[in-house]
């Protein structure tokens, strides 16, 4: 067993990893002997695998979370001239991927209470060069999708669900991902389904928009040594893939477990403010994050602790030196800059102990106290 006694980290994924060892072990050794590394029966199974777990779509797994979203934007032809609206509060992918591909990030706002977009905000900053709403499911909690495709699929806009933290919530008792024109995960090793390296997917329910991620994920060809499109290697490795539908089997369960530890510090941490979670959704508890005027006090009494905390995130992208160019200012989206402000996220991962839990939310309150 482990060493609770000791403090608690912000993830430990060897609790995780003991829990399917046999069969993961045995599932990388066969790839191995197999000799077939890129691009065979693995990710295609894997592949099918996801599109059930979703309940919808086709599934094309490549090479990062980030190159799912660079991906599936070039397939749908983003690029110069164009607009996308986005979030500031998130990691930097979301955006970043938008500028590669050419087009324009436009940031709007967040709800404080979910830190995800705020349907408002992205109704202001729509304009006639608008081609996509790229919309986060952040810390693993759906965004509020309905009001934003009521605003976009009227006018013609693309809706892009990045899930990297959050394969498996549900928003109005369907899976995140098949609410947009696609959706994008990661199997980042810390993401709720983490695979042992990078590793990414796009899913969509338009079968040519997966084609075009198919062929842009190998140069642009569906024929060997034949291009017809301008495109990159991304591709998710059979390694990646045999230890990632081996863990599939138990997505849901330990998705499970980090909502009853979130639970247990919903009812217990008294001197921040708790995440609050909107009605009709399953948070998945990628990350659990509260909120807090004394953060420095805070860390400083869970260091004292041994308990590990991180801040998600603490420069929003707007005011990235990344995107100076963009021309935005301290104070153009004030939720989002508050949240960096104020954020902690706390440990949460599955085989996570009690004795653990209650370490951790007993020095977050000598804080508060
Ligand atoms: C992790 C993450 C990504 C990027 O995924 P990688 O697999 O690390 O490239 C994109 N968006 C969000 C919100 C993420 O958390």
């Amino acid at each position: 067993m482990s060493d609770d006694t000791n403090g608690v980290p912000l993830i430990d994924l060897s609790k995780q990893y003991n829990e399917v060892k046999e069969d993961v072990d045995r599932s990388l050794l066969r790839v191995i002997e197999s000799g077939r590394f890129i691009l065979g029966p693995e990710v295609s199974a894997f592949e099918g695998e996801m599109a059930d777990y979703l309940g919808s779509g086709n599934c094309v797994g490549v090479g990062s979370g980030t190159d799912a979203l660079y991906l599936a934007m070039k397939a749908l032809g983003i690029g110069p001239g164009d607009e996308v609206v986005t979030t500031p509060f998130t990691f930097i992918a979301t955006a970043d991927t938008i500028f590669n591909c050419g087009a324009r990030p436009v940031f709007a706002d967040i709800d404080p209470g979910t830190f995800n977009l705020d349907p408002e905000s992205v109704e202001g900053k729509l304009t006639p060069e608008t081609r996509a709403v790229v919309v986060v499911h952040l810390f693993g909690q759906p965004a509020d999708l309905g009001p934003i495709l009521e605003l976009t699929v009227p006018r013609g806009i693309h809706v892009i669900e990045d899930c990297a933290q959050a394969l498996g919530a549900e928003y109005r008792g369907r899976k995140v991902g098949t609410f947009g024109v696609a959706g994008t995960f990661s199997f980042f090793p810390t993401k709720p389904l983490g695979g042992f390296g990078d590793g990414g997917m796009v899913c969509t329910a338009d079968r040519e928009l997966a084609d075009r991620v198919r062929m842009l994920r190998v140069h642009g060809s569906r024929e060997k040594y034949i291009s017809d499109l301008p495109g990159i290697n991304s591709r998710l490795d059979e390694i990646q893939a045999a230890a990632l539908r081996v863990k599939l089997g138990r997505l849901d369960a330990w998705n499970e477990e980090r909502r009853e530890i979130a639970s247990v510090y919903d009812e217990n941490i008294l001197g921040a403010t708790v995440p609050s979670v909107a009605r009709g959704v399953s948070h998945v508890y990628h990350q659990y994050t509260i909120r807090t005027g004394e953060r420095e006090a805070v860390v400083e009494h869970l260091t004292e602790s041994n308990v590990g905390s991180s801040v998600y995130y603490p420069v929003p992208l707007h005011l990235q030196p990344c995107f100076s160019g963009l021309g935005y200012g301290a104070g153009d989206l004030p939720e989002s800059e508050t949240a960096c402000r104020e954020v902690l996220s706390l440990p949460i991962f599955s085989g996570m102990s009690i004795e653990q839990v209650e370490r951790v939310y007993r020095a977050v309150n000598r804080a508060g106290a």
